[in-house]
C-alpha cells in the first residue's frame, strides 16, 4: 500500500456533490448523470451478505446509443474473496464501466456479471449496494454533521459503531478538535474539513457499511503527498478482509503482491465487425459471442 495515493468519493447511494476544483470533476459529473438504466427483475432476490467473490464472464457492453463503440468486449476475470485485484489500462479501456455493471447501473449485452456465483441481474440493486462499496477520487460529503456523514448508508448505526468506524478511518482523532465533535457540521460538500479529513470521513462511512466488496476507482489521481499520507493507512485498513478491485491507469499505484489485469480499449477491428453486424445493441449480436481474443491477461505486479 505504500504507493497508494488514495482519495475517495462515494458513488451510488453514497452522497455525491461536486468539487469544482477536483481533478476528476468531469468524471464525477458523468457519474452523477448516470441514472440507472435498469430496474430490479420481477423475481429479483436480495444478495445477502456473501464472501465477496466477483466474476466477469465474457462480458460485452455498449452504452445506449453507442453500439458502434462498445466499451467492453469479452472481458473475463475473477476477484476472489479478500484479494486485491488491480485492473489497469489506458483511458477509455472501460475500467470505470466495470464498476457500473457490477452495481447494475447497466446490464451487460453479452456475458454475465456474478456476485458470489449469482448473476447480478437476478439480485436487487439495493442488496448489490449493500455488498459493493465504490470509492472514487474526491471525497463528497453532504452538509450534515460528521456523524450524519459517517452514518449515511447505515442510519441505524449506534454511536459506538460510528466511533469504531471513525477510529479505523483516522477520523476520531481530528473530531476531538472540532468545536462540537461528531455533531460539528461539515459545511456544504464538506468544505469546512480539509481534503484529507473529508476523505477519511468517506472511508469511515465505507467501514461502517462493511460491504464485502470494495471498488477503488482511480483513487490516487490528483492528490498531493500530504493528503495521500493522511488517508493511506485508513484506506489500507478498509481494504483488509474485503475483496478489493483497484482500478487505475497508473501502475505505480499497484500495491505489492496484488494481481494485475490489463484492460485495453475494444480493438478497432472488433468495433468494425460489431458495426457490420448492424446491431443497435451488442445483445442482438449473439453470433459475436466467443469470437476474438480475451481482453484480459495477467501481468506481474512487480512493475509497480
Ligand atoms: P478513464 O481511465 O479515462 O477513466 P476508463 O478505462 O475508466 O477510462 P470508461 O470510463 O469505462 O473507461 O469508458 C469506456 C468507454 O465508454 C469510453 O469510450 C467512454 O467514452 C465510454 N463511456 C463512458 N461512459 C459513458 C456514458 N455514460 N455514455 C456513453 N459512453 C460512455
Amino acid at each position: 500500500l505504500a504507493l497508494l495515493y488514495p482519495a475517495v468519493q462515494g458513488l451510488g447511494e453514497l452522497a455525491l456533490t461536486v468539487s469544482e476544483a477536483a481533478a476528476g470533476s468531469d468524471r464525477i459529473i458523468e457519474v452523477l448523470r448516470a441514472r440507472p438504466a435498469v430496474t430490479d427483475a420481477p423475481a429479483a432476490v436480495a444478495a445477502g451478505q456473501g464472501r465477496g467473490r466477483v466474476e466477469f464472464d465474457r462480458v460485452g457492453f455498449a452504452y445506449p446509443g453507442r453500439a458502434s463503440r462498445p466499451a467492453l468486449h469479452e472481458v473475463s476475470f475473477v476477484a476472489e474473496p479478500g484479494e486485491v485485484l488491480v485492473i489497469t489500462g489506458p483511458s477509455g479501456a472501460g475500467k470505470s464501466t466495470l464498476a457500473k455493471l457490477l452495481l447494475r447501473f447497466y446490464d451487460p449485452d453479452e456475458g454475465r456479471v456474478l456476485l458470489d456465483g449469482a448473476d447480478v441481474r437476478g439480485l436487487t440493486r439495493e442488496s448489490l449496494r449493500e455488498n459493493v462499496t465504490v470509492l472514487h477520487q474526491e471525497t463528497m460529503l453532504f452538509s450534515g454533521s460528521v456523524r450524519d456523514n459517517i452514518a449515511y448508508g447505515r442510519p441505524a448505526a449506534s454511536m459506538e459503531e460510528i466511533i469504531r468506524a471513525a477510529e479505523t478511518a483516522g477520523v476520531h482523532d481530528f473530531v476531538q478538535d472540532l468545536p462540537r465533535g461528531y455533531d460539528t457540521p461539515v459545511g456544504q460538500r464538506g468544505r469546512l474539513l480539509s481534503g484529507g479529513q473529508r476523505q477519511r470521513v468517506a472511508i469511515a462511512r465505507a467501514v461502517l457499511r462493511d460491504a464485502p466488496v470494495l471498488v477503488l476507482d482511480e483513487p490516487m489521481t490528483g492528490l498531493d503527498e500530504e493528503t495521500a499520507a493522511q488517508v493511506m493507512a485508513p484506506l489500507g485498513r478498509l481494504m483488509t478482509g474485503r475483496t478489493t478491485i483497484l482500478i487505475t491507469h497508473d501502475l505505480r499505484q499497484v500495491p505489492s503482491g496484488a494481481r494485475v489485469i490489463g484492460l485495453r480499449p475494444v480493438p478497432r477491428h472488433e468495433r468494425i465487425r460489431l458495426k457490420r453486424a448492424g446491431v443497435p445493441r451488442l445483445a442482438r449480436d449473439r453470433t459475436g459471442a466467443g469470437h476474438g481474443a480475451s481482453r484480459t491477461g495477467r501481468q506481474e505486479a512487480a512493475h509497480a
